[in-house]
């Protein structure tokens, strides 16, 4: 169904990180142009008071992760894995990682992002089918550990590739998730890596999240993550490296080389205590660098407002350097880096011909005044409250916070069953 409307008058953040004051004109799942000055007519969304910038792409989740949010805290990685997240992500069923999800999808419609890459155990059909009701972007793929795979998982995310990449208007695609290198052997990586290669399919997977990972990697294999994962042929396809929070200089120039994408997520890396990864560095260094949440266990909510001060806030601290990642840069990462992460064409920019995935920043409160710079309110002062009205693929999933495609209500009803019966006991 086309739409067609015109948003007059807002503030606009631009792709080089600019702001200007515009009209933003939407056709069909386009925006079909940019203009300046008055503008009349039926369809017109009054922007006044409004900052558009692109939707905010979260390069890093596991949406049904929030039926865990403060199941477990204060624990290391390894720990608050081991002993509390898998076993109870056992239990799930396709029931929890549907309501989990969609869960998810108001929390992140709510909070300005339009995007998300997201990797989960078994029933990503589900994901794929909240991505589609919802209206949101989903980079889905199957969190593949090895050890436990005799084959069904590999091939339920062949299976995933072969029945969603591509469908909803591209609003979905799928990728490979191999979850991590203490989790997948080498000679399973190359399977995966086989896979992948077969479909066109890119990687996303956990990458030099904690020393001890790295410390083992060492151990088992004699090499760096980085280094094992390079021999297995998965580096080659289109590679989306979460974390990367310890990195040699020689993995660095890995990245570079074979254009590796970062997905930083600095919220669950501080409260894992996981450590601060190398971001400036890394950007000094041309590497494309966007910004995750990670699962809603361990951050403990999917507010990319937030993700976006963490990361400037943690850069800075990082390098005693107050000029590291200034707030328009934390923009742009959240958008344009983002998409590119999750390689979405023509996603993640307010230019003409690019998809409208818009948010309209309402600045009309207090923690907005006075406005000088529109880019610096929303990173480091306002929340992600301030989201008023979002658009993906030119349509609009939320206007004035009412939500326009999901049931918030019966959501968070059926959620909170599935909470409850899967922690009972
Ligand atoms: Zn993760």
């Amino acid at each position: 169904m086309a739409n067609n409307f015109v948003i007059s008058g807002a503030k606009i953040f631009k792709p080089e990180g600019t702001v200007d004051t515009a009209n933003i004109h939407v056709s069909g799942d386009k925006i079909s142009a940019i203009t300046q000055g008055a503008v009349a007519g039926t369809d017109v969304i009054d922007g006044r008071g409004m900052f558009a910038t692109p939707g905010l792409v979260n390069a890093h989740t596991h949406a049904s992760m929030t039926l865990l949010r403060s199941y477990s805290d204060d624990k290391s990685l390894m720990d608050w894995l081991q002993k509390d997240i898998w076993p109870i992500e056992d239990k799930m069923t396709r029931r929890d990682i549907y309501w989990g999800a969609a869960l998810a999808a108001v929390e992140m419609i709510r909070g300005g992002t339009t995007a998300f890459a997201d990797m989960y155990g078994p029933d990503m059909e589900e994901v794929a089918k909240v991505v589609d009701e919802s209206g949101l972007r989903g980079s889905l793929s199957r969190g593949l550990i090895g050890f436990a795979d005799k084959g069904e998982r590999l091939a339920g995310n062949v299976a995933l590739y072969k029945n969603f990449h591509g469908t909803a208007n591209g609003r979905i695609t799928v990728m490979f998730g191999p979850h991590a290198i203490y989790t997948c052997p080498p000679e399973y990586l190359r399977k995966v890596a086989n896979e992948a290669a077969k479909l066109g399919a890119e990687i996303h997977m956990h990458m030099n999240e904690t020393q001890v990972e790295i410390d083992d990697c060492v151990k088992n294999y004699g090499k760096r993550p980085f280094e094992v994962v390079a021999e297995t042929g998965l580096l080659e396809l289109g590679f989306l490296a979460a974390h990367c929070v310890y990195l040699s200089d020689d993995e660095i120039d890995i990245i570079k080389r074979k254009k590796i994408r970062v997905a930083h997520n600095p919220g669950s890396n501080m409260k894992l205590a996981s450590g601060i990864a190398p971001v400036t560095k890394l950007l000094a260094e041309g590497v494309n660098v966007a910004i995750g949440t990670d699962g809603a266990s361990s951050n403990n909510n999917l507010d990319m407002v937030e993700e976006m001060r963490l990361a400037a806030l943690l850069a800075k601290v990082d390098t005693l350097n107050p000029t590291a990642i200034p707030a328009a840069q934390a923009v742009q990462m959240a958008t344009d880096f983002g998409a590119r992460a999750l390689n979405l064409k023509n996603v993640g920019r307010l230019e003409v011909g690019c998809k409208a995935d818009i948010v309209l920043w309402n600045m009309r409160g207090v923690e907005w005044q006075p406005n000088y710079n529109p880019a610096s309110l929303l990173v480091y002062s306002a929340n992600c409250a301030a989201a008023d009205t979002v658009i993906v693929d030119g349509k609009i999933l939320m206007q004035n916070r009412e939500l326009k495609t999901l049931d918030e209500e019966k959501i968070c009803a059926e959620f909170t069953a599935c909470a409850n019966r899967l922690t009972k006991n």
